[in-house]
């Protein structure tokens, strides 16, 4: 079955859900005006068709292989490749000094999100690429950003990150990969680094890592982590892809999933880098591209679970099974009430997801443009949840997918078990959900939860103004609004942060819960009349939304609970 780009479902998102327009009317991106944004959207669309759709198939079953110690990639994926950089698709909101486009976030988080649901193990390379652009337009100096701006921003060069080690996952600090300088401003770097996301491939002409290592006096733990770049080819004074680099693949992962994108356990012996930013303070600069990228995988999950939902409803239209329940119904178990339930849920948390993810662009496009930390605080707060409600989205979709499908979804040749098995690794990279939700309740209720007040009172508001034309919807969503209020006053008390973190995940589950409630009555509003959209805001707030109420009950019960059950009594 073909993939259809949901084109008109942005624009209308853009326009009545999470206001663009606001972005739009900033000096920054004035030119991104509604013809520019629509020419894009259609175009990354058609793309996203007749481009990346056609080889997703190919990427599972002909996965990237080492040969040689060459990666060689799956059949089409550079010609796909090349297309998507001639196009400009990795870099459309790139600085224009360099070649990029300079269009806002909102623009490129939903280009990433249609290749995504196109093909994910294809899309996590611009990805990649795309994060390195933003690290690189921040921290690095002009002579480093003259050499590399323009191959990345134009796809001749890809670029990688580089923090995990075998001991060193969730606890980046715990990294020992070593930078020693070489006296002419460059360093060498040595160590092994895992789990590298395109690695290596066999269709750029360079491949740029951004590796995390420790100088000789960078201290213990996180302090004292400094960011380099070190490219597998050194440019020679020209700028072109010199000598090769002392680093090599010295393996590939074998994957439940995404076997189209190349997983490398990279060694680095000696290899040149150059430092980014100033020594010791490679987080920061590392944070640039992992915030950037922790938005770009929530992105993926809504992709994938919108991939998803248009294959499920495709079979449920055409498979026949049982008497039909409803006068004038098709014959096809689309006419079941289970099978309804299933899509309708489907579609109404993909809508949630998405709401989300576009809010959080939104507000990171309005921190670039008004640099007003109110926006700032927004952005940041909304980051861990964009992430992971999007990839649990993903992964929740796509199972039901299967589930839709019957014993075909688990016969591989539908595709449906594919997008199952490619998005489950979006929970778990990028920082896993867990430690998403740990920030959350961390770092950003560390302001005594003010971003998250502002933002309730924003929904407050906007179910009072519903109140008159939906009071059915509004009530419930202020309700949920109140208690979720209570529940973050409760975290903002606890002042023992493991009572914060017993509950974190449910939390920022409820929290999506509310917030997608919130967008759903804002799409309703936006129809104005018992559309599509009213009907499917009604099925998420009487059906979907209850659920926060348990969430939120969890998430107030602090750890005491957790740790009486002891490990041996785990072990029973
Ligand atoms: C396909 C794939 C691609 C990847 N691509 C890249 C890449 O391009 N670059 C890169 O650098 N890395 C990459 N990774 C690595 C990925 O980011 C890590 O796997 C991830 O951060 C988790 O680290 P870990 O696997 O060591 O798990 P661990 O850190 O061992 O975590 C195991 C479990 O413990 C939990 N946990 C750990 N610490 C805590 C804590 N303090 N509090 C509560 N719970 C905790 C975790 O949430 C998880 O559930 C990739 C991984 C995969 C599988």
């Amino acid at each position: 079955m073909p993939f259809r780009a949901p084109v008109p479902e942005y624009k209308f998102m853009f326009d009545h859900v999470v206001d663009l327009g606001q972005v739009t009317q900033t000096e920054r991106f004035a030119e991104a005006d509604q013809d520019v944004v629509d020419a894009i959207l259609t175009e990354a669309g058609r793309m996203c068709e007749e481009v990346m759709y056609p080889v997703q198939r190919n990427g599972d079953l002909e996965g990237a292989v080492l040969e040689n110690g060459k990666v060689r990639t799956s059949p089409g994926f550079a010609d796909a490749y090349r297309q998507i950089a001639e196009g400009g698709w990795i870099s459309t909101s790139a600085d224009p000094e360099y070649g990029g486009m300079g269009l806002p976030h909102s623009v490129t988080t939903v280009v990433n999100e249609m290749m995504s649901a196109s093909c994910l193990s294809l899309q996590l390379n611009p990805l990649m690429t795309q994060g390195q652009i933003e690290a690189l337009e921040h921290h690095a100096s002009d002579e480093i950003k003259a050499t590399y701006l323009p191959k990345l921003i134009s796809g001749e060069w890809a670029g990688t990150m580089n923090l995990t080690e075998p001991q060193a996952g969730s606890d980046v600090g715990a990294l020992r990969s070593k930078a020693e300088p070489n006296g002419d401003g460059s360093y060498a770097i040595s160590g092994q680094k895992i789990y590298i996301s395109w690695g290596d491939n066999d269709i750029t002409e360079n491949v740029c890592h951004l590796v995390l290592a420790r100088l000789p006096d960078g201290v213990p733990g996180t302090k004292g982590i400094s960011l380099f770049i070190v490219p597998k080819l050194i440019p020679d004074e020209n700028g072109n892809p010199g000598v090769a680099n002392s680093l090599k693949v010295v393996s590939l992962e074998h994957k439940m999933g995404l076997h189209g994108s190349p997983t490398a356990v990279m060694q680095y012996d000696g290899a040149t880098g150059w430092l980014i930013g100033e020594p010791h303070d490679g987080m920061r600069a590392m944070f640039t591209m992992m915030n950037n990228a922790r938005l770009g995988v929530g992105g993926q999950g809504v992709g994938v679970a919108e991939g998803a939902y248009q294959h499920a409803l495709a079979y449920a239209q055409e498979r026949k099974q049982g008497r039909t329940p409803v006068e004038g119904g098709s014959g096809t178990i689309i006419d079941h009430a289970d099978v309804r339930r299933m899509l309708a849920t489907m579609k109404a948390d993909v809508f949630a997801a998405r709401a989300i993810e576009l809010a959080c662009a939104v507000a990171i496009d309005m921190t670039t443009a008004t640099k007003d930390p109110e926006w700032k605080a927004r952005a940041a707060f909304l980051t861990p949840i964009a992430k992971a409600f999007g990839t649990d989205t993903g992964i929740a979709v796509s199972e039901m997918g299967v589930q839709v499908h019957g014993g075909m979804g688990f016969i591989e040749e539908t595709g449906a078990a594919q997008y199952s098995r490619d998005v489950r690794v979006t929970a778990i990279y990028e920082g896993t959900n867990g430690i998403q939700a740990m920030d959350l309740v961390g770092r950003k209720l560390m302001d005594g939860g003010e971003a998250a007040y502002r933002l309730l009172d924003e929904i407050e508001a906007n179910a009072e103004a519903a109140r008159g034309t939906f009071p059915e919807l509004a009530e419930p969503v202020w309700e949920a609004t109140e208690t979720l209020r209570e529940t973050t006053e409760w975290l903002v008390a606890q002042g023992d942060m493991n009572d914060r973190f017993a509950g974190c995940v449910p939390f920022l589950k409820g929290f999506a819960r509310v917030l997608g409630a919130h967008y759903h009555l804002r799409a309703a509003m936006g129809e104005g009349g018992a559309g599509a959209r009213t009907k499917l805001a009604r099925f998420y707030i009487t059906r979907l939304l209850p659920e926060h109420a348990g969430l939120l009950a969890h998430a107030m019960r602090g750890a005491e609970d957790l740790y009486a059950i002891t490990v041996d009594d785990l072990a029973v």
